[in-house]
């Protein structure tokens, strides 16, 4: 079957199986076929219990002994296996599942893969999943995908499928030419998929991954070449001239401005009242104050009698820009007619704003994606300024530049990286860099410590908000699942925890799965002070500024990148009042620690996402993530940032060599290219 086959073709998938795939988006083949596990499981060697550690998760090998239960506890029903190896004994402990009374036999040998817990002075084995030797022997060493799922779809199902699909699907020939695949040890793009679907062993994963990673970068920097021919040495449609605005406004803050942002300002002033259109990117490290500079962009754009936009990568952060806006306005009597626009609006409410931007009656818009919807007409766009860039597609950026005649571009990123790779990255852009934090910050204080710290930190909380402040708790997962193996903390049990464990506090939780209104809610309460304690997913990551918040707990720290660690911690230290991080690892090996141990002594994000890289070996390739990079799906700008300057300067060659790509031997690249490009303009009408 061609990859566009619906996915109901495939033996197994219902409609009702077909419908929860259609909720993550998968329609036919290729939707399935590019749903990439998120990571693996890897069923390692059993350990005798006389080895196993807290908080690990491990198989253990023993005889039954006994069974005790299930007894009755709120609502639980607990059933207790009694496990031996040699002279050592386990408890092994199971909630509301009555049946394995019935599966286990005494006397009998099992093997049980779940997570160990310390309860009291002794550890417990948790909900773990029970195998015969033979079963086991079989997963043993092989990695078993996990994918996102969403309710009622397991893991099992979407292994199914894809196994289905791969032995059905009929592919497109391979369009890079074979003298690439030798030159850079790829396999094909078929192969690829096959490969990190069904893995025979890690290195299998490897190999897939390279070939998608490449490709991806590919593409990236095919497009990025194409914009840059285009956006750079436009003339400046929309020339300014400085006024009396932003020096008044610069005068009249509280604090000085740092020399990185005076830098910036200089750099944007002199691009936007000088002969090109401006195409300028902000780097900078979380905190170091970028929103301001670009507000004085957006100050001169509106003192100029232009209109501005200020665009965030979520709701959210655009509420919260809005509310800065406003606010500065009054206080500094600004020239600032603002304008709220995001997705979650009532239509009415977007029909007023549309018409408002149209007749000129606004001068900012801040909003959302919504901001780049056809609707959106403005009356003289002069500025668009990106926040946190490395969550929007070059396209994007593209489509809203093209809503105006031609106006100017900021984007800002706290992105991390070195040079060489914003330059490829960002080829189509000017570089201006803010490499210090305002002076009256106190450093953070950081620990990096084990599960057992727990209560440790609890008490501490409860100190930091008798002390007015507020605290964030981050866990890896949104909920727990029917895969779970107990390994990472999920935002919504945890937030429950932590309720009984402290009563008094006011905790609520926030995850991306939630409709925007409501992430707007929690956030908001949040940022008024309503809410103690926000257990959230990383959704919280991009760009929250609440000062008040002093702490910063971060479960599974082990399962981050470091520079998402680092952008994490970067939602605390953000007012006068002493700030702390908690990294709370899981694994306590001399590694894992090592590498966490990096934030402890650094606080310099470049550094930081350098480092990781140098600890990190090549076998750890998922499961730990950087942040989502540029929207790319395989593709770690740290983890392959050889890869990307590899791709990089073979586009260079190929631009020389075949600009058009013309040559047979690129006959169906050119096709895909193609292909590629329309998909990234359908993206932009979304
Ligand atoms: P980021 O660069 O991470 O986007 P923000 O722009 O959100 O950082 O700034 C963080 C905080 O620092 C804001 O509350 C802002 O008002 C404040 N701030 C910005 N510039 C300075 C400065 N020069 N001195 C002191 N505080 C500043
Ligand atoms: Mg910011």
């Amino acid at each position: 079957m061609n990859l566009g086959t619906s996915i109901g073709h495939l033996k197994g998938v219902g409609d009702k199986t077909a419908g929860l795939f259609g909720k993550l988006g998968i329609y036919n083949y290729r939707d399935l076929l590019e749903h990439y596990p998120t990571d693996y499981t890897i069923f390692s060697e059993p350990v005798s219990i006389q080895d196993i550690k807290p908080g690990a998760v491990c198989t253990v090998r023993g005889a039954v002994s006994g069974v005790s239960g299930p007894v009755k506890a709120g609502r639980y029903n607990i059933l207790t296996v009694f496990l031996k190896d040699g002279v050592n004994s386990l408890e092994v402990v199971f909630f509301n599942q009555p049946y394995i009374k019935k599966i286990v036999k005494t006397g009998g040998y099992y093997l049980f893969r779940g997570k160990v817990i310390q309860k009291g002075a002794k550890l417990i084995l948790q909900s773990p999943k029970m195998y015969r030797e033979d079963e086991y022997r079989q997963l043993l060493n092989s990695p078993v995908p996990k994918y996102a799922l969403t309710a009622g779809l397991s893991s099992k199902t979407v292994s199914k499928a894809v196994k289905a699909a791969l032995a059905d699907a009929e592919w497109d020939e391979e369009c890079f030419p074979e003298k690439w695949l030798e030159k850079y040890d790829l396999v094909s793009h078929k192969k690829a998929v096959s490969l990190i679907h069904d893995p025979a062993r890690l290195s299998d994963v490897a190999t897939g991954r390279r070939r998608l990673a490449f490709e991806e970068f590919f593409y990236f920097i095919v497009l990025l070449r194409k914009n840059k021919s285009l956006s750079l040495s436009l003339p400046n449609a929309y020339k300014m001239i400085e006024t009396a605005d932003t020096k008044r406004f610069i005068e009249a803050l509280p604090f000085k401005l740092t020399a990185g942002q005076k830098k910036t300002w200089r750099d944007i002033a002199e691009d936007m009242s000088g002969d090109f259109c401006m195409n300028r990117l902000i780097q900078g490290d979380v905190g170091s104050g970028k929103t301001l500079v670009a507000l004085l962009g957006l100050l001169m754009c509106a003192a100029n009698g232009f209109q501005g936009a200020l665009m965030a990568p979520t709701e959210v952060l655009a509420v919260q820009h809005f509310k800065t806006v406003r606010e500065y306005t009054r206080q500094y009597g600004l020239c600032f007619k603002p304008a709220l626009l995001i997705g979650s609006m009532k239509a009415s409410e977007k029909r007023e704003v549309y018409g408002q931007i149209e007749r000129g009656e606004v001068n900012l818009v801040i909003g959302t994606h919504a901001l780049i919807q056809e609707k959106v007409v403005y009356k003289n766009l002069a500025l668009v300024v990106t926040d946190e860039q490395h969550r929007f597609g070059v396209r994007q950026r593209e489509a809203l530049a093209s809503k105006g005649g031609q106006p100017h571009i900021l984007v800002m990123s706290a992105t991390p990286i070195p040079r060489t790779l914003a330059i490829i990255l960002y080829g189509d852009l000017q570089l201006s860099a803010i490499h210090e934090l305002p002076a009256d910050r106190l450093p953070i204080k950081n620990c990096v410590v084990g599960v057992n710290y727990r209560p440790s930190a609890y008490k501490f909380f409860r100190d930091q908000i008798a002390m007015g402040r507020q605290i964030y708790v981050i866990c890896p997962k949104v909920e727990s699942d029917e895969e779970d193996d107990g390994e990472l903390e999920n935002a919504t049990d945890y937030a429950e925890k932590l309720r009984s464990e402290l009563p008094e506090a006011r905790i609520e939780y926030l995850n991306g799965r939630m409709k925007a209104s409501e992430k707007n809610d929690i956030m908001n309460r949040f940022a008024d002070g309503q809410t103690d304690i926000l257990v959230s997913t990383t959704v919280i990551e991009v760009g929250i500024n609440v000062p008040n918040a002093t702490v910063m707990m971060v479960e599974n720290a082990e399962r981050f990148g470091l520079a998402q660690l680092h952008q994490l911690r970067g939602r605390v230290g953000r007012g006068k009042h002493q700030s702390y991080c908690i990294f709370v690892s899981s694994k306590d090996d001399e590694k894992t620690m090592e590498r966490l141990n990096i934030l402890n002594n650094s606080n310099d994000g470049f550094k930081i996402a350098s480092e990781d890289l140098r600890l990190r070996g090549p076998g750890e390739l998922f499961g730990v993530r950087q942040s989502g990079e540029l929207a790319f799906r395989v593709a770690d700008i740290y983890t392959d940032s050889e890869l990307l300057e590899l791709t990089s300067s073979l586009v260079d060659e190929l631009m020389k060599d075949d600009p058009k790509l013309q040559k047979e031997e690129h006959r169906l690249l050119r096709a895909e290219v193609e292909s590629y490009v329309e998909r990234s303009e359908m993206l932009q009408s979304i």
